[in-house]
């Protein structure tokens, strides 16, 4: 169904070979090469997929960008015009992992958000709780303060995720009241902080898989799913894609 979008992270999975041939299996199957699908494909296969997916409906997302925009001295990085470059359409921003080992926070994401709307990317802002927020009872303010940056955001197009840093990998996926009332919570503030976005999607991320898929993208305010370990399984994908 058009409207939800679904992407899969791999993270750092895959090898050229196994990347081209889950591409060329979800590019076979009419139910996941559609333009409200994509995959988030580790950076350096970025260029090879980019070659495999154009003209095609299935659309390819980076796992991060540069919080630098200019070309220059910056070893190791990879810019959003690159990205652009060689065919992605989204680029995840603020993933809880990259929050979590490289020490992402704001003012860097902010960056990576401007810099990816610039460069006609879609920058997909991820934003969640840990198990230790959730419990504390303060999982609203922590994710209204991940927001924050949408309020000094050059205007244009982004997606939100909400994954629950508890829920991901871990089987433990939030419940459907719990997705509902954050999902509901994050338009709300969008509307009243965020600046406008020609069209904000909340994805879900955490846990998703074939069997859970369809009730999650059914709940309130769910516009979508930001799947992991399921996404690397051309069979698992497909029944998520089948059940937006
Ligand atoms: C993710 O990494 O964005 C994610 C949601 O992972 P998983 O589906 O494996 O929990």
């Amino acid at each position: 169904m058009a409207g939800k979008l679904i992407i899969g992270n791999w993270k750092m999975n895959t090898r050229a070979q196994s990347a081209q041939s889950l591409v060329a299996a979800l590019l076979a199957d009419p139910v996941c090469n559609q333009p409200w699908v994509g995959v988030a494909a580790p950076a350096v296969y970025l260029a090879a997929l980019g070659a495999q997916l154009a003209g095609q409906a299935l659309q390819l997302s980076a796992q991060d960008v540069s919080s630098f925009s200019a070309d220059g001295a910056f070893t190791g990085e990879v810019s959003a015009a690159m990205l652009r470059d060689v065919g992605c359409r989204y680029a995840l921003v603020g993933h809880s992992e990259r929050r979590q080992y490289f020490g992402e926070a704001n003012p860097a994401l902010l960056s990576k958000m401007n810099n990816a709307m610039a460069a006609g990317l879609v920058p997909v802002l991820c934003v969640g709780e840990t198990l230790a927020e959730r419990e504390s009872g303060q999982y609203l303010e922590v994710i209204f303060s991940q927001l924050a940056i949408l309020a000094e955001v050059s205007a244009g197009e982004y997606v939100i995720a909400y994954e629950p840093v508890w829920a991901i990998g871990t089987g433990k996926v939030a419940s459907l009241e719990q997705i509902a009332e954050i999902h509901t919570a994050i338009k709300t503030w969008c509307l009243q902080n965020a600046k406008p976005s020609a069209n904000i999607r909340v994805l879900y991320g955490g846990s998703v898989k074939a069997e859970n898929a369809e009730s999650i993208l059914k709940t309130e305010n769910v516009d979508g799913a930001l799947v992991g370990g399921a996404s690397l399984d051309a069979g698992s994908f497909r029944m998520i894609c089948q059940a937006a």
